[in-house]
Parts: C-alpha cells; structure tokens; sequence
C-alpha cells in the first residue's frame, strides 16, 4: 500500500521516534501498525520482520476508548541540557524540525489515510520557551481551523510559557501537560540545572486550574476545558517516594491533575547521566499504585506504608500492606460497609464496588461464591472481610 504523501514529513517523524517512548502520554504501548522506512505503512506479519520504528501508539483516552496516537515532536533540537534527555544541547545525534504547517499536514495525512487518529505533540526549545510554545500553538491552530482537525490533540506547555499562551493552548487542545521532572526544585536541579521549578513548571499547572475555575463556562474548542497531566523521572536526582507523592498528591488535591507519570530512570549514553543506574521498574509501578490510591480510592499520603527512608516497600502492593496492618484484625463486613470502606480492601476497585452495592440490594452475601458470581476478584481480598458477620476460610500462605 503506498500513499502520496510528504515523505520529507515521514522521514522527519522517523528522525524522532527513537526516543519517543521516553515521554508517557494517555495509556501507550507500541502498537502493531507503522511505519516502514519507506514511509509505507506495514501490518501484522509483516511488522514482525521488518522492525520498523515506533511512531504511532494505541493510547487509551481519557474516555476509554483507544485509538492510534502520533507521539512526536515539532523540533529534537534544544537548546537546554537536562542531564537525562536524549535531546539535550550538544549531544550528538541527527536531529530535526518542522515548521507548523508541514507538521499539520504531515499529521493530516496519516490522519486522512487512518493511520493516527490523535495528536500527542511536544517539542525541543528553541529560541526560549515563548517562541517554541507559539510554534505549537500555531501547529494547533493549523489543525482546528484550516483542517478542521476534531480529534484528540495533546500538546505540552514549555517552561517558560506565558500565560496568554497557556489559555490559546487550553482553547485548542483536548489534553495539556506540564512535566515537573522532579518533586520539588532541589531535585530539579540536579536533573535541569536551566529550569526553574516552581516559576516555569508548576505555575503554568496553577493557570490552567485558575483559568478553568474562573471561565467555567467558556471551556475548549470543543466546549470543555483541557485535562492536565505531568511526568516524574524517578531514581535519578535521590528523591524520595514520600517527595514524589507529596507533590502528586498536592497537584491531584489543587490544580486537579488527571495523571502524574512515572517514569523509572534509564540512563542515555552521551549524557552526564550515562554512568547512573537505572532504576528497577517495580518502584515506578508502586508508584502508580500508591497515587492511585489517593486520587481514587480515598486514601491519604499519610496512610501509605512508607519506610524509614520514605519509601514504598517494592516486595507488596501499597493497599495489601495497608491492609495487612488496618484489617487483618478489625475486616469489614461486606454487607454493611459503604462504597469508601470497600474500595480500602485488596481486589476491590471501583466496579467490583459498585458490583457490590448493587448485589446488596438484593439479598445478603454470605459466601466467597457469591462474590465470584457476581464478577468480584476473590484472590486477594478473604483475611480482610466479614461475610455476614462470619471470617471466609482462606490458606495462609507458605513463605
Ligand atoms: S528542555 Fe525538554 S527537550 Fe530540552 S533537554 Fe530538557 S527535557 Fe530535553
């Protein structure tokens, strides 16, 4: 299958997506369908043999649903020097730029031949953060206004943007996102000695959430107002877990953030980083899971199980050692607990609470059976409850 379009576009694309799975955005892992070096789009078998790069991603919407998103960037050239980022100033590597209209078209033509149905949009800085977050907003404009682009568009707000340019992009995007990088501006420091933490980072974040509440009823282009996301890389400037939830937790509670990414650090070569360890995964997932647990499940940051050090324990999830602590001697009657006492047990989340509730309604629980009809994972959830006033059996485990 071959399409006419702007090879220099694809080309360019292709120049980027070594990287671009450094930078998390919605739910993404590699999909399937890419493209080739020749810019021809390969499917299933044939993606197996050919390896091409990584450009478009499955990303699941806020909504839920999933669609192929282009994850890339307007410019790999920067004129800053992260210590972790592959796009730093001076490291060498081929890199590229697209002007606003060429980007707009060389999207609308993945878009119009159904390759990427979403935009996710960032850049490298160039000419200070002003001039780059113009450059993004124009391709946004591009999109919406001479396209007529309506679908998903992320676009990422510079360190340094003002705040007029903060709302242009608000009116235009479906998705913002700010990364912090670090919890607090001492561990920024020693990951981008040339950002400004709270002035270039979570002060745009604070706009966005002041414009939001004082034009409620202004909203997007397409009515609503845009959600917010940030990215943490974690294990390279010493932080500590407790840092990093602490400022997740204050951008959840204050500026409504959507989704704080984890991101465990993997050192790049040719970057002071080079020689640091990489970060164990696991601690990225406890991560996720403990900020979940305050954004959905009502927990506080002072109930998460913290170590001396300020850590999670990465050998159990947050909510079973809470558990293990909180209920083993005092479990929760499942019959009568409300939907907030229910999310605290291991295995139920939302739906199997809802489930719950609405089992309730018509007739009494009495067995571990009767959740597993109902669709309840069981597995984990037997040393924490009463059924009807009764303990379910369960093996202790061995080790
Ligand atoms: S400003 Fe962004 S692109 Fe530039 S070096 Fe820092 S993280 Fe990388």
């Amino acid at each position: 299958m071959f399409y006419n379009w702007s090879m220099n576009g694809i080309n360019k694309l292709r120049i980027f997506s070594q990287h671009m799975h450094l930078e998390p955005a919605e739910e993404t892992p590699p999909q399937l369908q890419r493209l080739a070096p020749c810019g021809q789009v390969v499917t299933g078998r044939e993606t197996a043999v050919s390896q091409p790069d990584p450009l478009i991603y499955h990303a699941k919407m806020p909504g839920g649903k999933t669609i192929p998103l282009l994850k890339t960037l307007l410019s790999s050239a920067c004129e800053r020097n992260c210590n972790y980022c592959p796009f730093r100033a001076g490291r060498n590597f081929r890199r590229a730029t697209f002007k606003p209209e060429e980007m707009a078209k060389t999207f609308m033509d993945l878009y119009r031949a159904g390759i990427a149905e979403g935009l996710f949009l960032s850049s490298g800085i160039i000419g200070g953060g002003v001039k780059t977050q113009d450059k993004l907003i124009e391709t946004a404009g591009i999109l919406r206004h001479k396209h007529q682009f309506r679908g998903y568009l992320h676009l990422k707000i510079m360190p340094g943007a003002e705040k007029a340019q903060v709302e242009r992009a608000m009116q235009l995007a479906n998705r913002l996102s700010v990364n912090l990088e670090a919890p607090n501006d001492r561990r920024l420091a020693a990951l981008a000695p040339m950002k400004q933490f709270i002035a270039e980072l979570v002060r745009p974040l604070q706009w966005i959430e002041e414009i939001r509440q004082s034009k409620p009823a202004h909203g997007g282009w397409n009515g609503r107002w845009p959600s917010t996301t940030t990215q943490f890389v974690v294990g390279a400037a010493g932080e500590s877990d407790l840092e990093l939830l602490s400022t997740a937790e204050y951008l959840y509670k204050h500026v409504r953030l959507a989704r704080a990414y984890f991101m465990a650090f993997s050192p790049i070569h040719d970057t002071p980083l080079e020689n640091y360890p990489a970060e164990n995964p696991l601690r990225q997932n406890r991560l996720y899971q403990a900020s979940f647990l305050f954004r959905d499940y009502g927990f506080d940051l002072e109930e998460m199980p913290f170590t001396e050090a300020g850590n999670l324990p990465l050998d159990t999830d947050p909510k079973l050692a809470w558990a293990q602590v909180a209920l083993r001697d005092d479990p929760v009657e499942v019959n009568r607990a409300k939907r907030e006492e229910l999310l605290r047990i291991p295995g139920i989340g939302p739906k199997g609470a809802a489930t719950i509730l609405a089992a309730r309604r018509r007739g009494t629980l009495r067995q571990v059976r009767d959740l597993q009809v109902i669709g309840v994972h069981t597995r984990r959830l037997k040393p924490f409850i009463l059924l009807d006033g009764k303990r379910p059996t369960y093996q202790l485990p061995l080790f």
